[in-house]
């Protein structure tokens, strides 16, 4: 299938070969007719699946081509509109921005007026601009709600809804946020929500809000994407950083995110890199918008080889085939595993993540197996063994498995965690044992 065939219009298939896109991706191709067709819709789709193209293309096409002459998406209504007609709702500041960068590339040639809106940058600004009138609004819940209670935005004349990355919302605990700004909407209007997994509250919210949905999926339910590589190294905690930059050195990687799950943990993973000749920075919710634009802009044009990620900051980081993900430290929550790996193996290319796990993340390990539905391949490097006993046997027949004490929730002090990603174990030493489908236990 190519673009082509979709109906988009001459503007939009302009901006897209631009982009030197030809052929849509499966979400693309099932969810845009769709949308097109002003029905509403329930994607399950990840980052990296193209999902942001599949809802800005046809929004833009709605505001532009009118299809039919009762249609509010008429040449004069573009004019005398100022309210937003399309607001996009999203997690993260970064997702923001990314999407609004998509409505700009795509929508190049149409005219269309976009903004974002999200906190840690003035206010004012936005204000302005929203006085000026936008078309397209996208925002994080926060500083919507900001300019609801100071009356800076006017979202009755919103006629579609996206929610993106709806699982996520959750998960940042937006969920009274979004049903604030939901009662705020005009009743009688298009809704389309994505999400990288359905969790039952996020199947909850879509029905409250979808009226009899298209259905789209793109990925087996739960599942990462299946272009990614996926390993574990079985490490000593105290161990991990040395070899974290024994994989770097041996592989010559130039380009990896490695995921912490603390702030604190990504700030001294990053500078314990750089310190050791390894171009770092840390990308976490503490810093400035401009630094993480920075810190993201230099990743991305290679100034910096590892960006040291939490797992919140690291939602809508955009980079065209990222191809080694780092788990430094497995995240709590077995999804987040997923949007981790999620980060690499986009839009078709092939990625690798691997994980550092150590004794005490057993637990989480065999979360995240469970969730996959399959074992990972663990490995041990040599050089780097754990004196902590790894793969303790399984208890006798009878006996109870052994139970951990839980972990203290994200200590102050901080771990680290950043994995590291090869599919080939580690170049300046090949995984010395190769234990496919041993478990932690
Ligand atoms: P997304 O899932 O929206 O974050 O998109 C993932 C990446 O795929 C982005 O870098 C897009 O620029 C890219 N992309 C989107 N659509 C296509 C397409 N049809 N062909 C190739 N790459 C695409």
């Amino acid at each position: 299938m190519q673009f082509t065939q979709l109906g988009l219009s001459p503007e939009l298939l302009r901006a897209i070969g631009e982009q030197g896109y030809t052929t849509p991706t499966p979400i693309q191709a099932q969810a845009i007719p769709h949308v097109l067709a002003g029905r509403d819709l329930e994607a399950l789709a990840q980052t990296g699946t193209g999902k942001t193209a599949a809802f800005v293309l046809p929004i833009l096409q709605r505001l532009t081509q009118p299809a039919t002459a009762s249609d509010p998406a008429t040449p004069l209504a573009r004019l005398t509109h100022t309210a937003p007609r399309v607001l996009v709702l999203v997690p993260t500041r970064e997702l923001a921005a990314q999407v609004q960068e998509s409505v700009r590339t795509y929508g190049k040639h149409t005219g269309i007026r976009s903004l974002a809106v999200f906190g840690g940058v003035g206010i004012n600004p936005q204000i302005q601009t929203l006085r000026r009138g936008i078309d397209i609004l996208v925002a994080t819940p926060g500083r919507l709600l900001d300019h609801l209670e100071q009356r800076t935005v006017d979202l009755s004349k919103i006629q579609t809804l996206v929610l993106d990355e709806a699982d996520r919302m959750f998960d940042m605990g937006f969920i009274n946020d979004i049903r604030k700004i939901i009662a705020k909407l005009p009743k009688q209007r298009q809704n389309l929500l994505f999400s990288a997994t359905f969790a039952p509250e996020v199947r909850e919210l879509a029905h409250g809000i979808l009226k009899n949905p298209a259905l789209v999926e793109v990925a087996r339910r739960n599942a990462p994407a299946e272009l990614v590589a996926q390993s574990v190294i079985r490490v000593d905690q105290a161990q991990k950083k040395e070899v974290l930059l024994h994989l770097l050195e041996a592989h010559g990687w130039h380009q990896v995110l490695v995921f912490c799950r603390t702030k604190h943990g990504a700030d001294a993973l990053a500078k314990r890199l750089d310190q050791s000749g390894v171009r770092s920075a840390a990308l976490h919710g503490n810093k400035s918008q401009n630094a993480r634009t920075r810190a993201l802009a230099d990743f991305k044009s290679g100034k910096l080889a590892v960006l040291v990620a939490t797992d919140i900051a690291a939602r809508g980081i955009d980079i065209d085939s990222l191809p080694h993900v780092v788990n430094f430290e497995l995240p709590h929550v077995p999804e987040d595993y997923i949007h981790r790996i999620g980060r690499t193996g986009r839009a078709g290319a092939s990625g690798q993540a691997i994980s550092l796990v150590s004794i005490d993340e057993r637990i989480q390990l065999r979360d995240i197996e469970r969730l996959l539905k399959r074992e990972l391949e663990s490995s041990i490097l040599p050089g780097f063994e754990p004196q902590q006993k790894h793969a303790s046997p399984r208890p006798p027949a009878g006996r109870p498995p052994v139970r951990h004490a839980p972990r203290p929730s994200a200590p102050a002090g901080g771990r680290n965690g950043a994995g590291r990603s090869s599919r080939a174990g580690a170049g300046g030493g090949k995984p010395v044992a190769h234990h496919s489908g041993q478990r932690h236990r």
